[in-house]
């Protein structure tokens, strides 16, 4: 059962809305789109492994996409938790072309892509293993005491896997999706204690949803983009066109496609949250994104879109739903 969606992440979110409103000669689109198609890459990848996964046995397995647990000191970053009643299963999942060297002397994974252009990452089976002691902890101040396992995905069955003759066993968690399932059935077969019961399974899937923690990216000091340099207006989703839309008796009018869309504004003002990391907006902030004159029609739109809210008449702010007022 998969307890937790893997959803787009933020950061691919964020850089999506950025490329939308910085002009088409800003210095930095360049860097965001090599960065975007980077994350994209990773997230098909994750995707992949979502639907071997989704042959499991449905009640068997607790899965959970994207968690980010904190121990105290920092937080800790799991791609994909599965939980059974006998032991939980980390997978790292890694959606590298081309060869894999695994180096087991400088610990690190050296990349060679289609073009013959070597990269280095750090190692993800070091990377695992850290999740590893981090899930431990965090589970054992919780009175959990399940072992945990660790694979390391890798995502095109295309991509070669190698590492220096004698030390195979550095490879010994590393395996290619489509041996995913086989794997786990093998993993299955080692742990036959049963550690939780199916109460405990289901308290523990309620902690560690509430205990989780999403991402929060501000992209434009990330990027040391200004606010000002952003376009402001609402936005044609038809046309993908430049030019703002007009407000017009009642809905927004596209200039450029003649596309008229009433409700254009709630993109535009998701997009202005997602671009100031849920920065509180005011009327007057509205009016100026969305290219708007009239205070009362600012005011009508941001209430029919039922956001949080606080202050009085003339200082009030909006705050995404999702956010609480501070
Ligand atoms: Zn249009």
């Amino acid at each position: 059962m998969i307890v937790q969606e893997r959803p787009i992440p933020i950061r691919i979110q964020k850089n999506e809305v950025l490329l939308r409103r910085l002009p088409k000669n800003h210095i930095t689109r360049a860097a965001i789109e090599s960065e975007l198609a980077r994350r994209w890459s990773g997230h098909r990848g994750e995707q992949a492994v979502d639907f071997s996964l989704s042959k499991l046995p449905e009640s068997d397995y607790l899965i959970f996409h994207g968690m980010r647990l904190t121990n105290g000191q920092f937080y800790f970053q799991i791609d994909t938790l599965i939980l059974t009643a006998y032991f939980a299963l980390i997978l790292e999942v890694k959606n590298y072309v081309g060869t894999l060297y695994f180096d087991p002397v400088l610990n690190q994974l050296i990349q060679t892509n289609l073009q013959g252009e070597e990269k280095g990452y750090a190692n993800p089976v070091e990377q695992a293993r850290q999740q590893q002691q981090e899930l431990k902890k965090w589970l054992e101040k919780r009175n959990v005491f399940l072992p945990i396992e660790y694979l390391i995905i890798i995502s095109k069955p295309s991509t070669i896997i190698k590492t220096a003759s004698g030390h195979e066993q550095i490879l010994e968690n590393v395996l290619h999706v489509q041996y995913l399932l086989s794997r786990m059935d093998k993993i299955n077969s080692t742990y036959k204690k049963e550690i939780l019961s199916t109460k405990e399974l289901k308290k523990l899937s309620r902690i560690l949803l509430k205990e989780h923690t999403p991402e929060t990216f501000d992209i434009l000091p990330f990027y040391k983009i200004p606010l000002t340099e952003i376009q402001t207006g609402v936005q044609c989703d038809h046309c993908s066109s430049n030019l703002p839309m007009k407000r017009h008796y009642g809905t927004w009018y596209c200039l450029n496609c003649q596309t008229k869309n009433k409700n254009a504004h709630i993109q535009a003002i998701n997009d202005y949250f997602l671009l100031t990391n849920d920065a509180p907006i005011s009327n007057e902030q509205l009016r100026k994104f969305l290219q708007l004159t009239s205070a009362n029609i600012a005011y009508k739109l941001l209430k029919t879109m039922n956001l949080s809210c606080k202050g009085t008449c003339r200082d009030r702010v909006y705050f995404p739903r999702y956010a609480k007022p501070n």
